[in-house]
């Protein structure tokens, strides 16, 4: 087994996890695999939603795959959007939209109290249907209005914990140093030398 498939359509969310994992790990994605179709993310838990692409990828291909399941929490929102961040504003959201419904709802939330995180589970599951998952999360808080034009969804609204700017004001690897994402890629690093 030399690669993995990657489950997700989603570019933002490709190009990171290639940035990060580096040129050793070969990786395609399901636009490699277009017979996979649509994979209905109805889980309550990133957990749940990032297990089941793993596995339907997997079964699919007959390939090692990894998933991404990932989202936002807000506090003073409850935790929303969470597992719906990808479609806040709809089925079809752009990024623009969900970023516009959350300025929105946050209106008349002061800065204090406009605390949020991204989370990130990755799952890999090995041709045999094994899975193994590993979680990743970054502290921030969401700004009144849009900075910065690198990485993708949310990033020009999250204020990185401990810095003055926000993911998308960050280079390409001092976001993906900091990020849910490069975190829980990181751990699972390890589990990734069997499919090399
Ligand atoms: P998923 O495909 O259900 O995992 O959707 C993830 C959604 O969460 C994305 O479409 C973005 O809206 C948001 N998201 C996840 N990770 C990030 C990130 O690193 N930056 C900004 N938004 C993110």
């Amino acid at each position: 087994m030399s690669f993995l498939v990657v489950a997700t359509k989603n570019p933002g969310k490709l190009r990171e996890i290639r940035e990060i994992l580096g040129s050793e790990v070969r990786l395609l994605s399901l636009t490699d695999f277009p017979g996979v179709g649509d994979i209905v993310e109805d889980g309550r838990t990133f957990e749940a939603n990032a297990i089941k692409k793993a596995h339907a990828v997997a079964n699919h291909t007959g390939h090692a795959s990894l998933a991404d399941d990932s989202g936002l929490e807000v506090d003073a929102l409850d935790g929303a959007p969470g597992v719906y961040s990808a479609r806040f504003a709809g089925e079809e959201a752009t990024d623009e939209q969900n970023n516009a419904k959350l300025l929105q709802l946050l209106e008349d939330t002061p800065d204090e109290q406009r605390t949020a995180r991204f989370r990130c589970v990755i799952a890999v599951c090995a041709p045999d249907g094994s899975v193994q998952t590993a979680e990743g999360t970054a502290e921030g808080r969401i700004l009144q209005c849009p900075r910065g034009t690198g990485g993708f969804g949310y990033d020009p609204l999250f204020l990185v914990s401990g810095l003055r700017r926000t993911f998308a004001e960050l280079p390409p690897a001092e976001k993906n140093r900091l990020s849910h994402r490069g975190k829980a890629l990181q751990s699972v690093f390890p589990l990734l030398s069997r499919f090399l």
